[in-house]
């Protein structure tokens, strides 16, 4: 998770991921934990008869309990759920639940605050923090990507009727993909437990309860649904519940106050779990080489993990050693097919290097990167600085015009792209994708101003 910024903005970087953890609602991306996500979901996808590919997980970094769906189909987790619970098949029986919601119709009911509601922003810390340097437009990136339709969980809520039926379907999916619903259940006892423990002044911790409303017969009736299905005495996925305390393991070293994190994961916990949180917790110190002694030992023990080599190499870029960091972030590349997130890194470890010798695979990996995932602004910038390092001015315009328009600079991306334009070959793939952009941030641009003039009007 959580690429950073390294090298020379390494200081800077680290000092903004001190200052402050992670704003109240940003979207963290990691590789593994989205890989991950889209395993735990893939048999009630199935299930609840949806497209494959089109239903999204998404992970908020509010610490508190909730999930929700929003903007059609994209299922948004809030860090604390996962925080809190104890086995993949709790995340699953949630997901289960929030696909009922979707193959229901159900929209959410925007309560108090719903303006303020649709300020989540980007945090592919990456992204996020390029954007902090760049001094604007994460809020307005996190908009594009999100289609201006996410909204918090905290201010909305389904109805009892809703819910109802949500944990019908949720329950048949589970039973259609042979899944358990212990692993539900557990997690709604749990929930009830602590809106006991809490009482009201401390709700806000489980807002899933005020966004899914948890009424005394719900789980008593889930309860007689789940034992009777076949599936009920079913042990859990080993491999599945493995990965979940990596990825859980690694958001708790990213989010948590280190002190906490050694508490939790003390070093006398030589699991994979304990040596990812670990190596988050002394990062987040700047401690470099009790860092990189976690993840060696990590390393040792699966040295073709590549998430363990992506977060080494991580490490050492942002402790400023951006050529230590080549070697582990080629192999992390290459082991996972340029996957975006981890080839951006690699991207940005060659240029951080400083080495012009390097520009020609940095162009590679990063043209690899936003030809899987172009909605990545963070590498659509490296590949400006590369094309502009290399003198290809007018793909350089273009690579600034795909970062602005995702960013909400509409007036800088109308001006790149008509700069690209003018040095690109006529009816190009480039020259015609430059002119889309054109097309695309003047078509915003006048939305945005007529919503501005609404607005004093
Ligand atoms: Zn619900």
């Amino acid at each position: 998770m959580f690429h950073r910024i390294g090298a020379r903005l390494a200081a800077i970087a680290l000092a903004c991921v001190a200052a402050q953890p992670v704003s109240a609602q940003s979207l963290l991306r990691d590789t593994e934990t989205e890989a991950f996500f889209q395993d735990l979901a893939a048999p009630l996808v199935k299930a609840a008869d949806l497209p494959e590919r089109n239903v999204d997980i998404a992970l908020l970094s509010t610490r508190s309990i909730n999930a929700f769906v929003a903007g059609g189909q994209i299922i948004y987790l809030h860090a604390g759920l996962i925080e809190k619970a104890d086995t993949a098949a709790e995340v699953q029986g949630v997901i289960a639940h929030e696909l009922g919601h979707i193959t229901g119709g159900h929209i959410i009911r925007q309560g108090e605050g719903a303006r303020a509601a649709t300020n989540i922003s980007l945090l592919s810390l990456l992204a996020g923090i390029g954007a902090v340097l760049a001094g604007a437009g994460d809020a307005g990136m996190a908009a594009m990507m999100m289609g201006q339709r996410a909204a918090i969980g905290k201010f909305l809520a389904y109805s009892r009727g809703e819910e109802g039926s949500a944990d019908a379907a949720g329950a048949a999916f589970l039973s259609k993909a042979g899944i358990s619903g212990r692993g539900s259940l557990a997690f709604f006892e749990k929930l009830a437990g602590m809106e006991m423990r809490y009482a009201v002044s401390r709700d806000a911790e489980i807002e899933y309860i005020r966004s899914h409303p948890l009424t005394s017969d719900r789980i008593a009736t889930l309860r007689d649904v789940y034992e009777r299905d076949p599936a009920w005495g079913r042990p859990y996925d080993v491999k599945l519940q493995a990965r979940f305390e990596r990825v859980k393991a690694k958001l708790i070293g990213y989010l948590g106050e280190p002190a906490q994190t050694l508490r939790q994961y003390p070093p006398t916990d030589l699991s994979v779990a304990g040596h990812y949180a670990r190596a988050y917790a002394y990062h987040k110190q700047a401690l470099v080489p009790q860092a990189l002694a976690e993840t060696r030992a990590l390393i040792a023990k699966a040295p073709e993990d590549p998430y363990f080599l992506e977060l080494e190499g991580q490490i050492l870029l942002e402790s400023g050693q951006p050529d230590a960091a080549l070697a582990v972030l080629a192999r992390a590349t290459a082991l996972t097919n340029a996957q975006p997130l981890i080839a951006t890194l690699y991207g940005h470890a060659l240029l951080a290097t400083e080495n012009p010798k390097h520009h020609e695979e940095a162009e590679r990996v990063l043209r690899a990167a936003v030809a899987r995932d172009r909605y990545n602004p963070f590498a659509w910038r490296q590949l400006g600085t590369v094309y502009a390092a290399r003198g290809d001015m007018p793909r350089a315009n273009l690579a600034s015009a795909e970062q602005q328009v995702m960013s909400g600079d509409y007036l800088r991306a109308v001006r790149s792209a008509r700069t690209a334009q003018a040095g690109l070959v006529e009816n190009s793939a480039d020259w015609l994708r430059a002119q889309d952009i054109e097309m695309q941030a003047r078509s915003l641009l006048e939305r945005q101003e007529k919503q501005n003039r609404g607005r004093a009007g």
